[in-house]
């Protein structure tokens, strides 16, 4: 296991005061954890511009280092210099920059930066280094790659651009993960790059997320999802041995953190942390 494993935790924006309120009970139970640092979604063509801001302000009141996801997909440069003044005012110092998807229905649109690399250029150009910029990995291939040397070649280019660090689409096969490092660092890039781990706690919502971000859910973990169909303890069991040993290999092999993907829940990732010991 890493020495000192970054271990962070990803939320979205609540959508009404009782969500806010289950994401401050989360984030709280959370920080038993140590957390290294909480990450907060954004909706991409800004949809969520002013609800990421706000729940930024929420967790950063509750004591985290918050790093705010931002999208660049259809935003200015005008926009997007505004949002980074903004949370440098705030003394927030990380980012997590992407592209974004436009939501379905929306067309294309051009914007002045199309990919995630383009944002990472502005960032260091509009703010130097006042931030610790993470960006986003895909073991498993982006789904709109053309082939998996060109994102390779396309993930390289971000780091060059100047991000710090990367966080991955999560993944239940540890050995696409370690593939995927070692075809970055032959080509030169060493900056971390954190698994992102997704607890398995509800089989229709895990089946429908893989589906659109294009993760691999391996055909025996399907099957006996299906097996237990509605006996939620029985899928929350199974998910957490699951997800238990493959954080473990992750860890064992070299992962230097884990960053989880909450849903905005406390629950299953302090069951996984608290069995890995951390
Ligand atoms: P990019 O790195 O720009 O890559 C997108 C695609 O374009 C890839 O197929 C890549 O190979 C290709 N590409 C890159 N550069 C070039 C080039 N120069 N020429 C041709 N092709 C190129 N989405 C949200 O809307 N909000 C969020 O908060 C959010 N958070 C996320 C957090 C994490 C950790 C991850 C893994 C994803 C997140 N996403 C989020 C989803 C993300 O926005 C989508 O996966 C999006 O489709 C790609 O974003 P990216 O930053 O990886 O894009």
């Amino acid at each position: 296991m890493s020495a000192k494993a970054i271990i962070s935790a990803e939320f979205f924006p609540p959508r009404d005061i009782a969500a806010q309120e289950k994401l401050v009970r989360s984030a709280k139970t959370l920080s038993e954890l140590n957390l290294s640092y909480v990450s907060m979604t954004f909706g991409a063509g800004g949809s969520t511009r002013s609800g990421t801001a706000d729940a930024v302000s929420l967790l950063q009141n509750l004591g985290f280092d918050v790093a705010p996801h931002l999208s660049c997909i259809g935003a200015s440069k005008a926009d997007i210099a505004e949002i980074l003044d903004d949370y440098k005012a705030k003394d927030i110092k990380r980012i997590v920059a992407l592209r974004g998807d436009l939501p379905s229905g929306m067309g294309v649109l051009e914007g002045e930066m199309r990919y995630a690399s383009d944002l990472v250029g502005f960032i260091r150009e509009h703010s130097g280094d006042w931030f610790q910029v993470e960006v986003a990995a895909y073991p498993e291939m982006h789904p709109q790659a053309t082939s998996f040397e060109d994102d390779i070649k396309h993930f390289v280019h971000k780091a060059q651009q100047g991000a710090d660090g990367a966080i991955t689409q999560y993944f239940y096969s540890a050995d696409a993960y370690f593939y995927f490092v070692e075809q970055v660092r032959k080509a030169g890039i060493e900056i971390p790059i954190i698994p992102g781990i997704m607890p398995i706690t509800n089989s229709s919502q895990l089946l429908r997320f893989s589906n659109m971000c294009g993760a691999e859910v391996p055909r025996w973990v399907r099957n006996r999802l299906m097996d237990f169909g509605d006996d939620r303890a029985a899928i929350r069991d199974f998910g957490a041995d699951v997800v238990t040993k493959l954080c473990q290999d992750l860890l064992d092999g070299g992962a230097p953190g884990l960053h989880f993907y909450t849903l905005n829940g406390a629950d299953a990732t302090m069951k996984l942390v608290n069995r890995l010991s951390l």
